[in-house]
């Protein structure tokens, strides 16, 4: 049993069933023992790996494509360069070096990291020590400047609550225990019309939802659609997603959900409808794209050329390698969606389409 299991177990002893929600909140921020204050989260040697610990290719389009709605934008000075969620820094490394030859766009931002782990603080700080960078608890604390911002499966890991259709209408799935093990259950009954957006769902169907992910959401959009600036969201997920897609994920491999408190990757499937539902009502949002066509639609294929000229070996190898699970049907290609937003009246960033 993990330390941070013993402490759920007693919470749950103490006040009842616990919302998916809360659950995964203190498995992945808990102080002491959540799994980001934690565990060596990400890259080959850690628990999963993100699109750029994979290749320096995928932030360095994406950089290019902020950059260049920070050009279309008529260059705003000063500016908020941004990332929620910066795990290891990588991403952000990889969109410095790619826009260090636009003119003006280093000197006129402030780069800015939104982080909730003191532990992915420190790592971003060794990553980035030749910028300047301030961090942030919240985005509620931005400066009032246009903002040009990066998420990167950052809200797959913003807690959901779970609802399942039952013949009296929805239930929320909570957290039980029972005999020191954790375990799922279902609260008490709520109006069958609860969930407009998912009427039609059968019985023994689960609906989720998620409004962290919501109010992150709304808050980038309503920042960009009154200061100016963009965002770009990629993350494991769908238009629609339905089912139960909670999942723990340690050592690259799926593990159960209610056994690695703290010491797995806890994560659920990104809803974009909901996401664009957020943010529509202050700025401009992009249709959804896949991450394979919006690579290719930034170049993918002639940057892994260029790149490819000079490597031989093992190294043309794993570039290969990458960028295929960068783009490919099979592999990330469609698994990952994106969208974009940006203030009414300004072109998408480039990649994106209306
Ligand atoms: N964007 C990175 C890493 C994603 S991992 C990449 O593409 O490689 C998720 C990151 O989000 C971690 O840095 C984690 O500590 C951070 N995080 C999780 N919950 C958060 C929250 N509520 N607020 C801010 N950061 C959070």
């Amino acid at each position: 049993m993990t330390p941070l299991t013993k402490i759920i177990l007693s919470q749950i002893e103490r006040f009842g069933l616990m919302p998916v929600s809360e659950y995964m909140t203190l498995c992945l921020l808990h102080p002491e023992h959540g799994y980001y204050i934690n565990r060596d989260a990400l890259g080959a040697k850690g628990d999963f790996t993100t699109a750029p610990e994979i290749s320096q290719m995928f932030g360095e389009l994406l950089g290019l494509s902020l950059a260049q709605a920070w050009l279309d934008q008529g260059q705003p000075a000063p500016f908020t360069l941004a990332e929620v969620g910066p795990g290891n820094g990588t991403l952000m490394v990889d969109i410095l070096r790619a826009t260090k030859g636009v003119s003006g766009f280093h000197q006129s931002m402030k780069l800015t990291l939104i982080e909730a782990s003191p532990a992915m603080r420190k790592r971003q700080k060794t990553a980035l020590k030749n910028y300047d960078v301030c961090w942030l608890d919240t985005l509620s604390t931005l400066p009032e400047q246009p903002l040009f911002l990066i998420a990167n499966e950052f809200f797959d890991c913003m807690p959901i609550k779970q609802f399942r259709r039952t013949v009296d209408g929805w239930q929320e799935q909570m957290i039980g225990a029972e005999n020191g093990t954790l375990h799922f259950g279902l609260g008490k009954a709520l109006d069958p019309d609860a969930f407009e957006k998912a009427k039609d769902m059968a019985v023994g169907d689960m609906f989720e939802t998620s409004s962290a992910s919501a109010a992150h959401a709304e808050a980038i959009a309503r920042h960009i659609g009154e200061f100016g600036g963009a965002a770009i969201i990629i993350d494991y997920g769908d238009w629609i997603c339905v089912g139960d897609s909670l999942q723990a994920v340690k050592d690259h491999a799926h593990v159960d959900v209610l056994s690695n408190c703290g010491q797995a990757d806890l994560t659920a499937h990104v809803s974009f409808r909901d996401l664009s539902t957020s943010a529509e009502p202050f700025a401009q949002v992009s249709s959804m794209t896949t991450q394979g066509i919006l690579l290719e639609r930034l170049g993918i294929t002639q940057r892994a050329q260029s790149l490819a000229a000079s490597m031989s070996g093992d190294a043309l190898e794993n570039h290969i390698t990458a960028h295929n699970r960068l783009t490919h049907p099979s592999q990330m290609g469609t698994l990952f969606k994106a969208i974009a937003i940006a203030p009414h009246g300004t072109p998408l960033p480039a990649g994106f389409t209306q």
